[in-house]
Protein backbone atom coordinates (compact mmCIF):
# COMPACT_ATOMS: atom_id res chain seq x y z
CA UNK A 1 0.00 0.00 0.00
CA UNK A 2 1.48 3.50 -1.11
CA UNK A 3 1.96 5.88 2.10
CA UNK A 4 0.02 9.61 1.74
CA UNK A 5 0.28 12.18 4.25
CA UNK A 6 -2.12 14.70 5.13
CA UNK A 7 -1.18 17.94 6.81
CA UNK A 8 -4.34 18.80 8.89
CA UNK A 9 -7.48 17.34 10.22
CA UNK A 10 -9.87 20.15 9.18
CA UNK A 11 -12.50 19.58 6.39
CA UNK A 12 -10.22 19.25 3.44
CA UNK A 13 -8.10 16.93 5.50
CA UNK A 14 -10.44 14.44 6.36
CA UNK A 15 -12.19 14.58 3.16
CA UNK A 16 -8.70 13.34 1.15
CA UNK A 17 -8.67 10.81 3.84
CA UNK A 18 -11.76 10.08 3.55
CA UNK A 19 -11.78 9.11 -0.26
CA UNK A 20 -8.09 7.76 -0.46
CA UNK A 21 -8.63 5.17 2.32
CA UNK A 22 -11.97 3.97 0.76
CA UNK A 23 -10.18 2.37 -2.08
CA UNK A 24 -8.30 0.28 0.03
CA UNK A 25 -4.77 1.12 -2.00
CA UNK A 26 -3.40 3.78 0.78
CA UNK A 27 -2.42 4.21 4.10
CA UNK A 28 -2.89 7.05 5.44
CA UNK A 29 -1.37 9.62 8.34
CA UNK A 30 -3.07 12.42 9.47
CA UNK A 31 -1.24 15.19 11.22
CA UNK A 32 -2.35 17.98 13.14
CA UNK A 33 -0.92 20.33 15.61
CA UNK A 34 -3.47 21.16 17.61
CA UNK A 35 -4.82 18.94 20.30
CA UNK A 36 -8.55 18.13 18.41
CA UNK A 37 -9.15 17.08 14.90
CA UNK A 38 -12.10 19.95 13.28
CA UNK A 39 -9.48 23.04 12.21
CA UNK A 40 -11.68 26.06 12.77
CA UNK A 41 -14.85 23.92 12.68
CA UNK A 42 -14.40 21.80 15.94
CA UNK A 43 -17.43 21.97 18.06
CA UNK A 44 -17.25 20.52 21.97
CA UNK A 45 -20.00 20.53 24.29
CA UNK A 46 -19.75 23.05 26.88
CA UNK A 47 -18.98 21.46 30.27
CA UNK A 48 -21.00 23.60 32.64
CA UNK A 49 -23.79 24.31 29.85
CA UNK A 50 -23.62 21.15 28.01
CA UNK A 51 -24.17 23.81 24.64
CA UNK A 52 -23.14 22.41 21.54
CA UNK A 53 -20.32 25.55 21.07
CA UNK A 54 -18.84 26.20 17.95
CA UNK A 55 -15.00 26.91 19.30
CA UNK A 56 -14.25 29.08 16.55
CA UNK A 57 -17.00 30.51 15.99
CA UNK A 58 -20.19 30.14 14.00
CA UNK A 59 -20.44 27.80 11.40
CA UNK A 60 -23.40 26.95 9.69
CA UNK A 61 -23.25 24.29 6.82
CA UNK A 62 -24.90 25.71 3.44
CA UNK A 63 -24.59 24.82 0.17
CA UNK A 64 -26.58 24.76 -3.34
CA UNK A 65 -24.11 21.61 -4.19
CA UNK A 66 -26.12 18.31 -4.12
CA UNK A 67 -23.09 15.86 -4.57
CA UNK A 68 -21.51 18.34 -1.33
CA UNK A 69 -25.10 17.99 0.39
CA UNK A 70 -25.32 14.45 0.07
CA UNK A 71 -21.72 13.59 1.07
CA UNK A 72 -21.68 15.46 3.94
CA UNK A 73 -24.89 13.68 5.38
CA UNK A 74 -23.35 10.48 4.92
CA UNK A 75 -21.61 11.41 8.33
CA UNK A 76 -23.62 12.51 10.58
CA UNK A 77 -27.30 14.07 10.84
CA UNK A 78 -27.93 17.35 9.93
CA UNK A 79 -31.13 19.18 11.27
CA UNK A 80 -32.57 22.18 9.68
CA UNK A 81 -31.19 25.60 10.80
CA UNK A 82 -32.14 28.82 9.11
CA UNK A 83 -29.38 31.45 10.13
CA UNK A 84 -31.25 34.89 10.93
CA UNK A 85 -29.00 37.10 11.90
CA UNK A 86 -29.92 40.56 13.38
CA UNK A 87 -27.97 44.15 13.35
CA UNK A 88 -27.99 46.64 16.16
CA UNK A 89 -26.81 50.42 14.66
CA UNK A 90 -27.72 53.11 16.91
CA UNK A 91 -29.78 51.50 19.47
CA UNK A 92 -32.01 50.05 17.21
CA UNK A 93 -32.49 46.31 16.18
CA UNK A 94 -32.26 45.56 12.43
CA UNK A 95 -32.76 42.33 9.93
CA UNK A 96 -29.44 41.22 8.38
CA UNK A 97 -29.01 40.51 4.99
CA UNK A 98 -30.53 44.44 4.04
CA UNK A 99 -34.34 42.85 2.86
CA UNK A 100 -37.69 44.83 2.55
CA UNK A 101 -38.07 44.81 6.16
CA UNK A 102 -34.40 46.81 6.73
CA UNK A 103 -35.23 48.81 4.34
CA UNK A 104 -38.17 50.05 5.41
CA UNK A 105 -37.36 49.58 8.81
CA UNK A 106 -34.35 52.47 8.25
CA UNK A 107 -35.85 54.47 6.07
CA UNK A 108 -39.41 54.95 8.15
CA UNK A 109 -41.34 53.84 4.97
CA UNK A 110 -43.75 50.76 3.75
CA UNK A 111 -42.24 50.41 0.32
CA UNK A 112 -43.79 47.18 -1.81
CA UNK A 113 -40.72 45.22 -3.55
CA UNK A 114 -40.90 47.09 -6.43
CA UNK A 115 -40.90 50.93 -4.67
CA UNK A 116 -37.87 49.58 -2.71
CA UNK A 117 -36.15 48.44 -5.25
CA UNK A 118 -36.50 51.92 -6.90
CA UNK A 119 -35.59 53.80 -4.09
CA UNK A 120 -32.45 51.65 -3.59
CA UNK A 121 -31.57 52.27 -6.84
CA UNK A 122 -32.25 55.83 -6.85
CA UNK A 123 -29.80 55.87 -3.59
CA UNK A 124 -27.06 53.86 -5.35
CA UNK A 125 -24.39 55.99 -6.74
CA UNK A 126 -24.82 55.28 -10.49
CA UNK A 127 -21.46 56.85 -11.52
CA UNK A 128 -19.94 53.50 -10.67
CA UNK A 129 -19.72 51.01 -13.22
CA UNK A 130 -17.60 48.17 -12.56
CA UNK A 131 -16.90 48.14 -8.44
CA UNK A 132 -13.87 46.42 -7.37
CA UNK A 133 -13.90 47.77 -4.18
CA UNK A 134 -16.14 47.13 -1.27
CA UNK A 135 -16.62 50.50 -0.52
CA UNK A 136 -17.46 51.04 -4.62
CA UNK A 137 -19.95 47.51 -4.28
CA UNK A 138 -22.11 49.28 -1.43
CA UNK A 139 -22.57 52.43 -2.74
CA UNK A 140 -23.27 51.08 -6.03
CA UNK A 141 -25.98 48.81 -4.82
CA UNK A 142 -27.44 49.90 -1.65
CA UNK A 143 -26.53 53.35 -1.12
CA UNK A 144 -24.13 55.33 0.66
CA UNK A 145 -26.73 55.82 3.90
CA UNK A 146 -26.79 51.89 4.41
CA UNK A 147 -23.84 51.25 3.60
CA UNK A 148 -22.58 53.81 6.32
CA UNK A 149 -25.17 51.64 8.92
CA UNK A 150 -24.18 48.88 8.19
CA UNK A 151 -21.38 48.00 6.30
CA UNK A 152 -18.73 50.78 7.47
CA UNK A 153 -18.44 50.08 10.92
CA UNK A 154 -18.57 46.56 11.11
CA UNK A 155 -16.57 46.14 8.01
CA UNK A 156 -13.67 48.64 9.27
CA UNK A 157 -13.70 46.24 12.83
CA UNK A 158 -13.54 43.14 10.95
CA UNK A 159 -10.84 43.69 8.64
CA UNK A 160 -8.54 46.72 10.53
CA UNK A 161 -9.06 49.09 7.16
CA UNK A 162 -10.84 51.32 5.00
CA UNK A 163 -13.55 48.98 2.94
CA UNK A 164 -12.08 50.77 0.10
CA UNK A 165 -8.76 48.78 0.69
CA UNK A 166 -10.91 45.53 0.79
CA UNK A 167 -11.78 43.59 -2.74
CA UNK A 168 -15.85 43.91 -3.80
CA UNK A 169 -15.71 39.92 -3.57
CA UNK A 170 -15.91 39.98 0.27
CA UNK A 171 -19.04 42.07 0.15
CA UNK A 172 -20.73 39.88 -2.54
CA UNK A 173 -20.92 36.98 -0.07
CA UNK A 174 -23.95 38.54 1.31
CA UNK A 175 -27.77 39.13 -0.63
CA UNK A 176 -29.55 42.46 -1.01
CA UNK A 177 -33.53 41.24 -1.27
CA UNK A 178 -36.43 43.04 -1.72
CA UNK A 179 -38.85 40.77 -0.18
CA UNK A 180 -39.21 39.80 3.77
CA UNK A 181 -36.90 36.77 3.18
CA UNK A 182 -34.34 37.21 6.09
CA UNK A 183 -32.42 33.76 5.70
CA UNK A 184 -28.83 35.05 5.29
CA UNK A 185 -27.54 32.68 2.93
CA UNK A 186 -29.27 31.96 -0.76
CA UNK A 187 -28.38 28.38 -0.76
CA UNK A 188 -30.79 25.66 -1.41
CA UNK A 189 -29.92 23.23 1.82
CA UNK A 190 -28.71 24.37 5.15
CA UNK A 191 -28.22 23.02 8.54
CA UNK A 192 -26.27 22.36 11.82
CA UNK A 193 -24.57 18.64 12.66
CA UNK A 194 -26.96 17.14 15.18
CA UNK A 195 -23.78 15.77 17.16
CA UNK A 196 -21.57 18.87 16.18
CA UNK A 197 -18.87 19.54 12.86
CA UNK A 198 -15.77 17.31 15.41
CA UNK A 199 -18.21 14.01 15.35
CA UNK A 200 -18.77 14.38 11.40
CA UNK A 201 -15.09 14.80 11.01
CA UNK A 202 -14.53 12.08 13.27
CA UNK A 203 -16.52 9.63 10.83
CA UNK A 204 -14.40 10.72 7.72
CA UNK A 205 -11.42 9.62 9.53
CA UNK A 206 -12.64 6.38 11.28
CA UNK A 207 -10.76 4.05 8.81
CA UNK A 208 -8.46 1.52 9.95
CA UNK A 209 -5.96 2.68 7.48
CA UNK A 210 -5.94 6.32 8.79
CA UNK A 211 -4.01 6.74 11.57
CA UNK A 212 -4.08 10.24 13.45
CA UNK A 213 -1.61 12.21 15.32
CA UNK A 214 -2.28 15.63 17.22
CA UNK A 215 -0.23 17.92 18.83
CA UNK A 216 2.26 17.42 15.87
CA UNK A 217 3.82 20.04 14.23
CA UNK A 218 4.87 19.71 10.47
CA UNK A 219 7.59 21.45 9.66
CA UNK A 220 6.56 22.02 5.76
CA UNK A 221 9.61 21.71 3.09
CA UNK A 222 12.25 21.41 6.04
CA UNK A 223 9.87 18.43 6.74
CA UNK A 224 11.40 14.76 5.61
CA UNK A 225 8.32 13.02 3.97
CA UNK A 226 10.88 10.42 2.10
CA UNK A 227 8.57 7.95 3.13
CA UNK A 228 5.61 9.21 1.68
CA UNK A 229 4.14 8.76 -1.74
CA UNK A 230 2.40 12.02 -2.02
CA UNK A 231 1.57 14.79 0.76
CA UNK A 232 -1.84 16.72 1.50
CA UNK A 233 -0.87 20.44 2.67
CA UNK A 234 -3.49 22.02 4.05
CA UNK A 235 -1.63 24.24 6.58
CA UNK A 236 -0.94 28.13 5.56
CA UNK A 237 0.76 28.44 2.53
CA UNK A 238 3.55 30.93 3.80
CA UNK A 239 4.28 28.53 6.74
CA UNK A 240 5.21 25.98 4.76
CA UNK A 241 7.75 27.70 3.03
CA UNK A 242 8.75 29.48 6.69
CA UNK A 243 7.82 32.81 5.85
CA UNK A 244 10.89 33.09 3.13
CA UNK A 245 9.02 35.65 1.17
CA UNK A 246 6.96 37.45 4.31
CA UNK A 247 3.70 36.79 5.87
CA UNK A 248 0.80 36.73 4.64
CA UNK A 249 -2.12 39.33 6.13
CA UNK A 250 -4.74 37.30 8.07
CA UNK A 251 -7.27 38.40 10.57
CA UNK A 252 -7.93 36.35 13.42
CA UNK A 253 -10.70 36.72 15.70
CA UNK A 254 -11.00 36.01 20.19
CA UNK A 255 -13.70 35.70 22.07
CA UNK A 256 -14.83 36.99 25.60
CA UNK A 257 -17.02 34.53 26.69
CA UNK A 258 -20.24 34.32 29.23
CA UNK A 259 -22.54 32.52 31.00
CA UNK A 260 -25.95 33.43 32.31
CA UNK A 261 -29.32 31.95 32.95
CA UNK A 262 -32.28 31.37 30.38
CA UNK A 263 -32.28 33.13 27.06
CA UNK A 264 -29.64 36.20 26.93
CA UNK A 265 -30.20 37.88 23.45
CA UNK A 266 -33.34 35.20 21.88
CA UNK A 267 -30.67 34.58 18.61
CA UNK A 268 -27.94 32.72 17.40
CA UNK A 269 -26.00 35.76 16.07
CA UNK A 270 -26.51 39.47 16.17
CA UNK A 271 -24.13 41.83 14.64
CA UNK A 272 -23.07 45.17 15.70
CA UNK A 273 -22.49 48.08 13.45
CA UNK A 274 -21.68 50.83 15.24
CA UNK A 275 -17.95 51.59 14.95
CA UNK A 276 -17.72 52.34 18.78
CA UNK A 277 -18.91 48.88 20.17
CA UNK A 278 -15.19 47.06 20.00
CA UNK A 279 -17.10 43.65 19.06
CA UNK A 280 -18.39 42.43 15.64
CA UNK A 281 -20.51 40.31 16.68
CA UNK A 282 -22.23 38.41 19.78
CA UNK A 283 -22.80 34.49 19.47
CA UNK A 284 -24.91 32.45 21.71
CA UNK A 285 -24.43 28.89 20.59
CA UNK A 286 -27.95 27.03 22.23
CA UNK A 287 -29.97 29.02 19.28
CA UNK A 288 -27.80 27.10 16.71
CA UNK A 289 -29.48 24.01 18.27
CA UNK A 290 -33.19 25.01 18.67
CA UNK A 291 -33.94 21.45 19.00
CA UNK A 292 -31.87 21.07 21.72
CA UNK A 293 -33.61 22.20 25.66
CA UNK A 294 -31.11 24.24 27.71
CA UNK A 295 -32.10 26.33 30.95
CA UNK A 296 -28.44 28.00 30.47
CA UNK A 297 -26.76 29.75 28.48
CA UNK A 298 -23.56 30.43 27.36
CA UNK A 299 -22.70 33.29 24.63
CA UNK A 300 -19.56 34.64 22.85
CA UNK A 301 -18.43 38.35 21.98
CA UNK A 302 -16.22 38.21 18.86
CA UNK A 303 -13.50 40.74 18.53
CA UNK A 304 -11.16 40.93 15.00
CA UNK A 305 -7.58 42.02 15.20
CA UNK A 306 -4.38 41.54 13.17
CA UNK A 307 -2.75 37.98 12.85
CA UNK A 308 0.21 37.33 15.13
CA UNK A 309 2.50 34.84 14.83
CA UNK A 310 0.91 32.71 17.55
CA UNK A 311 -2.33 33.49 16.39
CA UNK A 312 -4.71 31.29 14.50
CA UNK A 313 -5.23 33.07 11.28
CA UNK A 314 -8.84 32.99 10.68
CA UNK A 315 -9.75 35.24 7.32
CA UNK A 316 -7.45 36.12 4.45
CA UNK A 317 -6.69 39.68 4.16
CA UNK A 318 -5.52 39.50 0.30
CA UNK A 319 -4.56 42.74 0.04
CA UNK A 320 -2.20 43.98 -2.67
CA UNK A 321 0.36 43.44 -1.11
CA UNK A 322 -0.61 40.02 0.14
CA UNK A 323 -1.61 38.98 -3.45
CA UNK A 324 1.72 39.55 -4.69
CA UNK A 325 3.61 37.74 -1.78
CA UNK A 326 1.03 35.22 -2.79
CA UNK A 327 2.42 35.02 -5.98
CA UNK A 328 6.24 34.35 -5.08
CA UNK A 329 5.36 31.53 -2.81
CA UNK A 330 2.53 29.85 -5.45
CA UNK A 331 5.65 29.93 -8.16
CA UNK A 332 7.08 27.41 -5.43
CA UNK A 333 4.40 25.31 -5.08
CA UNK A 334 4.75 24.71 -9.04
CA UNK A 335 7.95 22.77 -8.17
CA UNK A 336 6.63 20.70 -5.87
CA UNK A 337 5.26 17.42 -7.56
CA UNK A 338 4.45 14.90 -4.68
CA UNK A 339 2.78 17.98 -2.19
CA UNK A 340 -0.65 19.09 -3.38
CA UNK A 341 -1.85 22.76 -1.37
CA UNK A 342 -5.70 22.74 -0.33
CA UNK A 343 -7.88 24.51 2.00
CA UNK A 344 -8.45 28.06 2.94
CA UNK A 345 -4.86 28.13 4.53
CA UNK A 346 -2.50 26.47 2.13
CA UNK A 347 -4.76 28.51 -1.13
CA UNK A 348 -5.10 31.76 1.03
CA UNK A 349 -8.51 32.12 -0.42
CA UNK A 350 -11.97 33.44 1.55
CA UNK A 351 -13.47 29.90 1.67
CA UNK A 352 -16.52 28.54 3.09
CA UNK A 353 -17.06 24.90 4.55
CA UNK A 354 -18.84 23.41 1.58
CA UNK A 355 -16.76 25.12 -1.06
CA UNK A 356 -13.81 22.91 0.88
CA UNK A 357 -15.82 19.93 0.55
CA UNK A 358 -16.04 20.58 -3.15
CA UNK A 359 -12.52 21.10 -4.05
CA UNK A 360 -11.38 18.54 -1.47
CA UNK A 361 -13.55 15.47 -3.29
CA UNK A 362 -12.41 16.92 -6.66
CA UNK A 363 -8.94 17.07 -5.58
CA UNK A 364 -9.41 13.50 -4.32
CA UNK A 365 -11.43 12.09 -7.60
CA UNK A 366 -8.32 14.20 -9.85
CA UNK A 367 -5.16 12.53 -7.25
CA UNK A 368 -6.74 8.84 -7.55
CA UNK A 369 -7.26 9.33 -11.66
CA UNK A 370 -3.75 10.24 -12.15
CA UNK A 371 -1.99 8.30 -9.78
CA UNK A 372 -4.08 4.99 -11.75
CA UNK A 373 -1.83 5.53 -14.13
CA UNK A 374 1.78 5.49 -12.08
N1 LIG B 1 -20.53 42.58 6.81
C1 LIG B 1 -20.87 43.83 7.30
N2 LIG B 1 -21.92 43.92 8.16
C2 LIG B 1 -22.62 42.85 8.58
C3 LIG B 1 -22.26 41.58 8.09
C4 LIG B 1 -21.20 41.48 7.22
O1 LIG B 1 -20.24 44.82 6.97
O2 LIG B 1 -23.55 43.01 9.38
C5 LIG B 1 -19.39 42.49 5.86
C6 LIG B 1 -18.05 42.27 6.59
O3 LIG B 1 -17.04 42.94 5.87
C7 LIG B 1 -17.88 40.78 6.48
C8 LIG B 1 -18.45 40.49 5.10
O4 LIG B 1 -19.55 41.39 4.99
O5 LIG B 1 -16.53 40.40 6.58
C9 LIG B 1 -18.87 39.07 4.87
O6 LIG B 1 -19.81 38.70 5.87
P1 LIG B 1 -20.02 37.17 6.30
O7 LIG B 1 -21.17 37.14 7.22
O8 LIG B 1 -20.07 36.35 5.07
O9 LIG B 1 -18.67 36.89 7.11
P2 LIG B 1 -18.24 35.58 7.95
O10 LIG B 1 -19.48 34.89 8.43
O11 LIG B 1 -17.40 34.74 7.01
O12 LIG B 1 -17.44 36.16 9.07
Amino acid sequence: MKKVLIVGAGFSGAVIANTLANTGNYLIDVVDERNHIGGNCHTERDPLTNVMVHKYGPHIFHTSNEKVWKYINLFGVFKPFINRVKSIYKGQVYSMPINLHTINQFYGKSFGPSEAKRWIESQGDSTINDPKTFEEQAKKFVGEKLYKAFFYGYTKKQWGTEPQNLPASILKRLPVRFNYDDNYYNDTYQGIPKDGYTAIIQKMLDHPNVKISLGYRFLGEKEDVGEYHHVFYTGPIDAYFSFRYGRLGYRTVYFKEYRADGDYQGNAVINFADEEIPYTRVHEHKHFTPWENHSETIYFEEYSKETESSDIPYYPKRLEIDMNILKLYESEVTNLNKVTFLGRLATYRYLDMHHIIEEALDSAEKFLELDSHK
